[in-house]
């Protein structure tokens, strides 16, 4: 577990980042000097291993020819998730040690997805909190969190069967919310203002929340330095919501070119989180109950109209899967498929890159620390056999994961760190 963090230098390598969108092409033959946690140089092979050797010894690894970027970033994720059905009953029922053991186990699978940093959007008693620190510590194995903690909702709203979200009536009752999420240490706020796939009793274009209760979760979030992200459907609640400051919308089933204009002028991020409508796999394997089944894949065409409108506008979409990051599907794992989907459907390559690395890391107001191969940066990395540039799928062949200086993947030795 507690592999050593001496130097490290990577050689036979491609690398390259998020960057290549504001003209940083991929450096090829390219060698990475990685110093404990953080990046030492980047550069043609032969002056990075003279500049490590000069400094010390290192310990070097080939990686074969592999394409070398940032890892992953999932920008919407729950570790603790419980769809109805029975797989997600299932995760209800656990007790609380329990559940911080299931969570850890899905943390360490993300991360050895080469999932670096995960944003979550709900999850269940504040276990987040604690799932982070033992991470931090070095306990347990898994990708940089970002939390929102419990996501806030009105009485009935949105996802209020579960501990995952905290149920708010009034200004005062969502200022309260937002607090309350602050204290426990949430990085971020995350609210329900519309209807969703997965409640019984209202339907995707439901509005949720009051206008006074909007404006209360909004100002208090950003009065105490944290952005707003909203799960959201309808156009005429995601543009009051927009208007208002919110930062970032999840889903967007049904946008319009009105608001996605809005939205890219405001800056608003989109999490389209296209595998929720087209995850069909998914739910067998959890057991969901038909109604939610059906109200998932009718959305979809409408979802996937939503999403070429955001791209159509220019608004800046962000990789984010909502099924657990390191799920099996579809012959790899939920993060890489829905990155798979987002580049199909009009990003292309170059862009998914952006959108599952340095976009999401700007969004975090992490680009000190993550997001690209350069010096100073967290050591962060994943390698590949296929080029990222040519083909998203390329991700499917990640077989290297790197964590803050720490190899906790290579399939050539067979080493990860489970
Ligand atoms: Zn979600």
């Amino acid at each position: 577990m507690n592999a050593e963090r001496s130097a490290i230098v990577l050689t036979g390598c491609t690398v390259v980042d998020g960057r290549v969108l504001e003209g940083v092409a991929p450096l090829v033959d390219a060698a990475v000097w990685v110093r404990g946690e953080r990046i030492e140089a980047v550069g043609p092979a032969p002056e990075v291993l003279a500049a490590a050797g000069a400094a010390g010894d290192f310990r070097q690894v080939d990686l074969a020819g592999a394409y070398l970027t940032p890892g992953l970033v999932n920008m919407h994720t729950h570790l603790s998730l419980s769809l109805p059905g029975q797989g997600g009953d299932a995760v209800k029922g656990l007790g609380a040690y329990e559940l911080a053991h299931y969570m850890a186990d899905g943390a360490r699978r993300t991360l050895l997805c080469g999932v670096t940093t995960v944003r979550c959007v709900a999850e269940k008693d504040h276990a987040d909190f604690a799932l982070r620190r033992a991470i931090t510590s070095g306990w347990v194995t898994g990708p940089r969190i970002f939390t929102a903690g419990q996501a806030l909702v009105c009485t009935g709203g949105h996802g209020h069967e579960g501990t995952d979200t905290l149920e708010c009536d009034g200004a005062d009752g969502f200022r309260r919310g937002v607090r309350r999420q602050v204290k426990a240490g949430a990085d971020l706020i995350k609210v329900m203002i519309s209807g969703g796939i997965a409640g019984e009793h209202e339907s995707i274009h439901t509005r949720q929340l009051f206008p006074d209760e909007l404006a209360a979760v909004i100002e208090t979030a950003h009065a105490w330095g944290r952005k707003v992200t909203a799960h959201a459907g309808p156009a005429p609640v995601i543009a009051e919501a927009v208007e208002r400051g919110l930062d970032c919308v999840e889903h967007g089933y049904q946008l319009t070119p009105e608001v996605t204009a809005l939205m890219a002028e405001r800056g608003t991020a989109l999490v389209p989180t296209l595998l929720v409508t087209r995850c069909e796999e998914f739910f067998d394997q959890l057991g969901v109950p038909e109604w939610m089944r059906r109200r998932s894949l009718d959305a979809g065409p409408r979802h996937l109209e939503s999403y070429a409108m955001a791209l159509a506008a220019g608004v800046e979409v962000l990789l984010g899967s909502d099924m657990p990051p390191f799920w099996q599907f579809e012959g790899t794992n939920a993060s890489v498929r829905e990155l798979e989907h987002m580049s199909e459907s009009g990003l292309g390559p170059a862009r998914a890159l952006y959108a599952g690395t340095l976009g999401p890391v700007r969004w975090l107001g992490a680009e000190a620390d993550l997001g690209t191969v350069e010096p100073g940066k967290c050591a962060d990395l994943i390698a590949m056999d296929g080029d990222p540039l040519t083909a998203t799928s390329a991700f499917r062949s990640v077989r290297w994961v790197m964590s803050g200086g720490r190899i906790v993947r290579d399939d050539r030795t067979g080493w990860n760190a489970s």
